[in-house]
């Protein structure tokens, strides 16, 4: 089950309904530095991301902008914190805007920004942050997913107020509980999309695994329509993360999914050195493939069945097995080899 929610549309990528859930992430330079940003961006779409934010905060990152949204081959998301005016002057060129309404300073601004938007069509993502909370949420319920719920209702109060409908919302805080109570509360309140999240979410390490919990128990509850794990400091590791809880919450059913034993003392060939080869060898397939790496057949059959191709090592040789049927019995030294080109004859057999 997923959480119906109205769709909307940012530069051709398809966020709510029943569109796919897409991965996004933001850059790190100066937007005005378009040289860098460029790069950046060039990196996280080899990497497959979806879209892309950048950070808006002086008149030059909005030049630099314009001049990254012509070469740029991800959508943008322009990123502005309480000046409308350059949210005004982006709107004439980028996919859409993050921007909370409630504090870039009253009615008439927030309509400068809606009639620029829908000009073009262009969706708003509110983004509540338990951080920077407005001042009379924050005092009533404290730093809580309460508080956070009210903020978001009250920006979506404000352009809804202008009859503005194509709105994302996010609500991230840097713990875990918070962020996932605050979607679940919310998700019952409102038809729009969720950017599901967590902010400050530390380095590589401690990042993956709360973004996994916080996400992945969301995306389990089918709550969320896209999605940024934020890592400090890497791109392609948020993306390949973010990838990892999709595929491993049944949200995404492109990629290839490994399924490798721990070791153990019955372990008798180098298993660590295969799973690396065959990571490697398949990490841009997007055709959906569950592969089984095992390190003897104690589980290796069983686990066969689960799986397309699986490949279980012996003493001196081992089998790969696919869809079941043994296909090939090889000495230790042929058999990664082999599988890789029975790896290869099963992605062009799917893509024929
Ligand atoms: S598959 Fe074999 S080697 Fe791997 S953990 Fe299980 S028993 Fe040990």
């Amino acid at each position: 089950m997923r959480y119906k929610t109205k769709q909307i549309n940012v530069g051709g990528v398809l966020i709510g309904g029943d569109a796919p859930i897409s991965v996004q992430s933001m850059t790190y330079s100066k937007t005005r530095d378009v040289k860098s940003t460029l790069e950046q961006i060039n990196r996280l779409y080899f990497a497959g991301a979806d879209l892309v934010r950048c950070a808006v905060f002086n008149k030059e990152d909005i030049t630099g902008l314009c001049e990254i949204k012509k070469q740029s081959p991800l959508p943008i998301i322009a990123d502005i914190h309480f000046n409308f005016t350059y949210a005004v002057a982006v709107a004439d060129f980028v996919d859409a805007i993050r921007i909370n309404p409630g504090n870039i300073g009253g009615k008439a601004h927030i309509k400068a920004v809606v009639d620029a938007c829908k000009k073009r069509n262009l969706p708003i993502r509110i983004g509540v942050n338990c951080g920077s909370l407005e001042k009379q949420f924050e005092e009533r319920y404290g730093r809580t997913p309460e508080a956070m719920i009210q903020s978001a209702l009250y920006n979506v109060s404000l352009l809804e107020d202008f009859d503005f409908s194509d709105i994302a919302i996010s609500l991230k805080a840097s713990d875990v509980p918070t962020t996932v109570k605050a979607y679940r509360q919310l998700r019952p309140l409102v038809k729009y999309p969720f950017h599901l999240g967590l902010t400050e979410a530390g380095t590589k390490f401690h990042a993956s695994i709360k973004s996994a919990i916080a996400l992945g128990t969301l995306l389990l509850e089918g709550i969320g329509d896209t999605m940024r794990v934020s890592i400090t400091g890497e791109l392609e590791e948020e993306i390949k993360v973010a990838r990892a809880i999709l595929q491993d919450s049944g949200r995404q059913k492109s990629g290839v999914n490994i399924i490798s034993c721990p070791t153990c003392g019955r372990l008798q060939s180098d298993l660590v050195k295969a799973v690396k080869i065959v990571e490697e060898h398949t990490k841009n397939i997007k055709e959906p493939l569950n592969i089984s790496v095992m390190g003897c057949i104690v589980n290796a059959l069983g686990e066969a069945k689960g799986a397309d191709i699986a490949i279980a090592f012996g003493k001196e040789n081992g089998m790969i097995i696919k869809h079941g049927e043994i296909v090939a019995r090889l000495a230790q030294d042929e058999l990664i080899e082999r599988f890789l080109i029975e790896i290869e004859e099963e992605v062009k057999a799917r893509k024929a």
